[in-house]
């Protein structure tokens, strides 16, 4: 579902506050795009690895949290977030929306809330304010990361002639055509760095950011091997 923004074209020195009122309205009916970092954050908390995660809690080979038959996030208990330290960016960020484009620009747009939503908005804080608040800059640093290497790959996947229209797209299950292994599927950060520490001989980091390094060295070789 598409949701409507109120403002747009908005930058972090831009005015903007909200405080949440835990109504617990807004982790319903929604679609929450998760990347591999994010994905490693959650796996983290509830000490299992990328592998179990996406297959327990996303859908889409990882690329959003998986929903249940009510249309209600998994992780949503009933005092709230039950992954709150650990929860996505786009919850973090609600009711603000980030955008970035291939130039890494960015803006943010303010999205139009539930109707049921007891947050208050308001201008007490900037943008910037509101990010810090929310502890947003690991989720942001990697989300840029990611960002670009999409793009490259995008790029690499152009140039040998990917059409969206092909119905062979390496892309439909999430897989990467020159990976050692053609089930690991992209997002899965262990999967793909234990095969990529094995290639080049080094021990398995344990550290979520040291293995976000060698997952993105790793991807980056798997698109482009050249
Ligand atoms: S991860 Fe947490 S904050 Fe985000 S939608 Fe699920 S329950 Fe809500
Ligand atoms: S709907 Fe609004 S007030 Fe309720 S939990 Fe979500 S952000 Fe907070």
């Amino acid at each position: 579902m598409l949701i409507p923004f109120v403002r747009s074209d908005l930058e972090r020195k831009d005015i903007f506050s909200f405080s949440c009122n835990r109504c617990l309205q807004c982790c319903r009916a929604k679609k929450i795009q998760v990347n591999p970092y994010e994905i490693a954050r959650i796996a983290g908390n509830f000490g299992i690895s990328t592998t179990d995660c996406i297959q327990k809690y996303t859908v889409e080979n990882g690329s959003f949290l998986k929903f249940d038959e009510t249309d209600t996030c998994l992780f949503l208990g009933r005092e709230g977030c039950t992954i709150h330290p650990d929860r996505p960016l786009v919850c973090r960020l609600y009711p603000l929306a980030r955008h970035v484009n291939d130039r890494e620009i960015e803006w943010f747009s303010e999205m139009e809330r539930e109707s049921e939503c007891r947050g208050l908005c308001g201008t007490a804080t900037t943008i910037q304010e509101y990010l810090d608040e929310q502890d947003t800059g690991d989720y942001i640093a990697a989300a840029n990361r990611y960002l670009k290497l999409l793009w490259e790959m995008m790029h690499v996947l152009e140039k040998s002639g990917y059409s969206e229209d092909n119905p062979d797209n390496p892309d439909e299950k999430g897989t990467l055509a020159n990976s050692p292994d053609e089930n690991i599927v992209w997002t899965d950060m262990d999967a793909a760095v234990k095969k990529y520490c094995m290639e080049i001989r080094s021990v398995v980091p344990s550290s979520i950011e040291e293995k976000m390094r060698m997952h993105l060295d790793a991807l980056l070789l798997w698109t482009n091997p050249s």
